[in-house]
């Protein structure tokens, strides 16, 4: 993967949207962005898996209410292929709180609050790399 590391991001269709019967709405938007889909799986995340892939966010007053949320559900998790992939597909996704999210985002369209906002997305391509590696192994890349 790495030889095209640029060009690879890692996605999350969250439980939010997939429980309101969106993914197959967002991954359309997704293939009309010109995404090559890499790698897809359906997931539920336990807890710690949850923890585990927000790491970063341990100490932020929402990690709780963030854990629980995100291991909820089944998500989709993505690899997605596009030049530039990490910033294009975080510009799809629009801001993290809907509310302030631009007119023709994911989470302008799908999302319901900054907690609950229907999609993630790395946000380097250094994350992505890592993120990828949390969710996908080789053998699961096409
Ligand atoms: P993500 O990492 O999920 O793509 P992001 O990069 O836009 O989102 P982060 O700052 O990394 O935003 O926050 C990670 C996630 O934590 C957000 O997507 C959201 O679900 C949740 N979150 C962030 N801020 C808040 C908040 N103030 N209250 C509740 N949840 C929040
Ligand atoms: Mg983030």
């Amino acid at each position: 993967m790495a030889e095209q590391a640029g060009n690879l991001t890692f996605g999350i269709i969250k439980p939010d949207a997939v429980r309101a019967g969106r993914t197959g709405a967002v991954l359309q938007r997704v293939l009309d962005a010109g995404f090559r889909l890499r790698a897809m799986k359906l997931i539920h995340l336990t807890r710690r898996e949850a923890e585990g892939f927000y790491e970063v966010h341990r100490e932020r007053p929402f990690f709780g209410e963030l854990t629980a949320f995100m291991s909820s559900g089944p998500c989709v998790v993505l690899a997605l292929e596009k030049e530039g992939a990490v910033r294009a597909w975080r510009d799809l996704m629009g801001a993290t709180d809907p509310a302030k999210a631009d007119e023709g985002t994911l989470r302008k369209e799908f999302a319901s609050s900054i907690g609950e906002n229907a999609v993630h997305g790395s946000d380097s391509e250094e994350n992505a790399q890592i993120e990828l590696a949390y969710f996908f192994s080789r053998l699961e890349f096409v």
